[in-house]
């Protein structure tokens, strides 16, 4: 049932993205009047380059599902499970580690260049105003002066900038790894369900490999797999540099499995790129900004998605971070009724989310981006032993705050395992 007086209400987002898109659709479900400005049309992005591996755990699924967005969800590749291995240290290509652990429901990983012109057309069809506008300060003052909420959701847009970094929130002050992306046909199935393989290469970086659906041809889609390359700075995976072409691209990418990796090279070898899009090299300074803009008339803006929660891909969680902040942005500005959004408003809908959601995350991912403690390491061989314990590890990419528990604590650990083994039959 809509409310006549809510129904008026008036929001603008600036980023047509997956926290923007998402929640402009859910807003506009419940009769808000929804404004998405964004720099790039659905048929750029759709023939542009990759931008994420955008993998997505059940929790969040659930939230696309439930404002009946996930218009890709029969097509796209489902992922049962998470892999995870390290090889030894006497670079013979022999595994250290293995274990596989189901997760408890699917995740799936659907190409923005699929998702974003789908979502835009959809919020177009649901009644939104979408405008193709590259947004700076006096857009900004524009959409503030017309609308009663204004959004900043440009992910790593020039203009979230503008937003200031949080220091306290933000330990890291420069890029921790080098990162890469191919998106590849032609991989060979492991003989188990599907997961996300993770393969943590001690001193060298992180290669992280999984099933999606990307785009083919004009109007089709395609499933794939995507390569994540996590390079350790001036170690042998921060070697994109030299790369010209894709065809280099796939090269380099085949060349690092087959030194560090080689039973994903096994499989990989006969891989092609899905199309000469499906690239990307970069870097990322993780940080935590903080959620209020003032603009210079003095109205506020708030940032949202990655504008102001930034990971490392290390742990596959800004997509999954960008779905559930729409979700508690959704829910706080439903919640607010006919109130004024003030700043007092937009702080303490931020510190809710980050003191109980993201900062778990955060130090998670954080935590992932220096050599792990022995006792981390400890933990992921036992858990190889115990299928209990490498599902709980498995798991926590649903909801990390799961990790709180024992991951940053060396005797919490200690217990966890203590336990774990002690459960296993005799
Ligand atoms: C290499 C890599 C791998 C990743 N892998 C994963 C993963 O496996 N799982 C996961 O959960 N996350 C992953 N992520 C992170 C994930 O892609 C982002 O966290 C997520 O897209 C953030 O959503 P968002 O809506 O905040 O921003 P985006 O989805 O980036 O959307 C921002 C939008 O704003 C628009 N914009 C920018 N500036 C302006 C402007 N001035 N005016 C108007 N519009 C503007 C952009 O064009 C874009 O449409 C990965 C990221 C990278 C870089």
């Amino acid at each position: 049932m809509q409310n006549n007086t809510i129904a008026a209400r008036s929001i603008a987002i600036v980023g047509g993205g997956q926290a923007g898109l998402l929640l402009g659709c859910a807003l506009l479900d419940q009769g808000y009047q929804v404004t998405i400005a964004t720099n790039r049309t659905g048929e750029e992005i759709w023939n542009g380059r990759v931008m994420s591996s955008q993998f997505m755990f059940n929790p969040a699924l659930q939230i696309e599902r439930n404002w009946g967005m996930d218009q890709w969800e029969a097509d796209c590749p489902k992922t049962e499970g998470i892999s995870f291995s390290i090889p030894t240290p006497d670079g013979s290509g022999n595994k250290a580690i293995h274990w596989h652990a189901r997760l408890n429901a699917y995740g799936q990983s659907v190409d923005q260049r699929v998702k974003m012109p789908g979502w835009m057309a959809e919020f177009e069809r649901r009644g939104g105003e979408l405008r193709m506008e590259n947004v700076g300060v006096p857009e900004l003052e524009a959409l503030a002066a017309g609308h009663e909420l204004v959004l900043l959701a440009g992910g790593k847009g020039e203009i979230v900038n503008l937003l200031t970094r949080n220091d306290e929130r933000s330990p890291l002050r420069q890029p921790m790894r080098q990162l890469a992306l191919s998106y590849v046909s032609g991989m060979k199935r492991h003989d188990y369900y599907e997961c996300v393989n993770f393969n943590l290469i001690p001193g060298v970086g992180e290669y992280f490999v999984f099933p999606a659906l990307t785009t083919h041809g004009a109007n089709g889609t395609q499933a794939c797999d995507i390569m994540v390359f996590e390079g350790v700075p001036g170690g042998p995976m921060d070697c994109w540099g030299e790369v010209k072409t894709p065809e280099q691209h796939l090269e380099k990418s085949l060349e690092i499995l087959k030194t560090f990796v080689p039973w994903e090279y096994a499989r990989s070898r006969d891989c092609q790129l899905t199309d000469a899009n499906g690239i990307i090299a970069g870097r990322i300074t993780p940080q935590v900004r903080n959620p209020v803009l003032t603009l210079p008339s003095g109205r506020k803006v708030m940032g949202l998605g990655d504008a102001v929660l930034v990971n490392d891909p290390i742990t596959g969680q800004g997509s999954n971070n960008a779905t559930k902040s729409a979700q508690h942005y959704f829910d706080a500005i439903c919640a607010r009724g006919t109130q004024r959004f003030d700043e007092a408003w937009m702080n303490q809908t931020f510190d809710a989310l980050y003191n109980g959601y993201a900062e778990k995350v955060v130090r998670w991912t954080n935590s992932l981006l220096t050599p792990p403690p022995d006792y981390i390491v400890k933990l992921l061989a036992t858990a190889q032993q115990s299928p209990s314990l490498a599902s709980r590890i498995a798991n926590g990419f649903n909801d990390p705050r799961d990790y709180a528990e024992y991951w940053f604590d060396e005797a919490a650990a200690e217990r966890l395992m203590a336990a774990e083994l002690q459960a296993l039959p005799a």
